[in-house]
């Protein structure tokens, strides 16, 4: 499995740093995680073809994750893609994403290319190929918006943090969380690799989760440049068993496992 990080970005917007977004790769499948505001901007800067990109799986709806699909797929229509391109989404969202695509004129009979929609349950496994699956589980993210679902009550609140596996290695994926609970969302696994946004989280709880369980090595996205100077200060201090373990990830870090 390779992991490269497109964007470690927080939600707002950054001259330095894109948006969040991984690329992970299983074999011959690439699989992109998120794809916010200026993803294709965001992928040419990584040096990363539109054309190689299989499937894209959605975390969630907020704008610095999702909004930037309806003119990624304009890229590779305008590159003649004719290979089908895979759309991994929640059950709950797949009629917005399918509708939103459409309201953007991305018509399946004006697309020379195919777009599969895999609408996933929560803590299911999803099978991509024989060796790469994952599995996810809804987290806390989107908790605050609750009451509004009386107001508008077809308005999905899923949200997932994702554990990714090829043959035996295993990457969790926090995504955007809302809670210190939700870096437990996969407590019964041992991961290989942890990978945890910053924004709804504190270094100091992501650190003690580390501490506490065993959460392999840990690479720290989805943050602010603002944010920098605090955790570089904060890393700097760690002990070396810790140091070694607790990365920060750039734009366009890239690893295999
Ligand atoms: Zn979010």
């Amino acid at each position: 499995m390779k992991i490269t990080f497109i964007g470690t970005g927080s939600g707002k917007a950054s001259l330095n740093r894109n948006h969040s977004s991984l690329l992970v790769t299983s074999g011959e499948y690439n699989l992109l995680v998120d794809a916010g505001d200026g993803i294709s901007r965001a992928l040419i800067s990584n040096g990363i073809s539109f054309k190689t990109i299989n499937g894209i799986l959605f975390t969630h709806l907020h704008p610095d994750h999702f909004s930037g699909l309806p003119s990624l797929i304009v890229q590779m229509k305008m590159l003649n893609r004719n290979e089908p391109l895979d759309i991994f989404i929640h059950e709950s969202l797949k009629p917005v994403v399918e509708e939103f695509l459409i309201r953007s004129y991305l018509l399946p009979e004006r697309m020379e290319f195919e777009i599969h929609y895999k609408a996933f349950a929560d803590n299911e496994r999803f099978i991509i190929t024989e060796e790469f699956s994952f599995l996810a589980r809804k987290n806390s993210h989107l908790g605050n918006l609750e009451k509004f679902q009386i107001k508008y009550p077809s308005l999905s609140l899923y949200s997932a943090s994702f554990l990714f596996e090829t043959r035996d290695i295993k990457v969790i994926y926090t995504s955007d969380i809302g809670s210190e609970e939700d870096l437990l969302l996969f407590r019964e696994f041992v991961p290989d690799i942890f990978i945890s946004e910053m924004t709804h989280i504190s270094i100091a709880a992501i650190i003690e989760s580390v501490i506490k369980i065993n959460l392999g090595k840990v690479y720290l996205t989805h943050y602010s440049d603002e944010d920098i100077p605090k955790i570089s200060e904060i890393l700097a201090s760690l002990p070396k068993t810790l140091s070694e373990k607790v990365k920060l990830a750039e734009d366009g870090f890239s690893f295999e496992i």
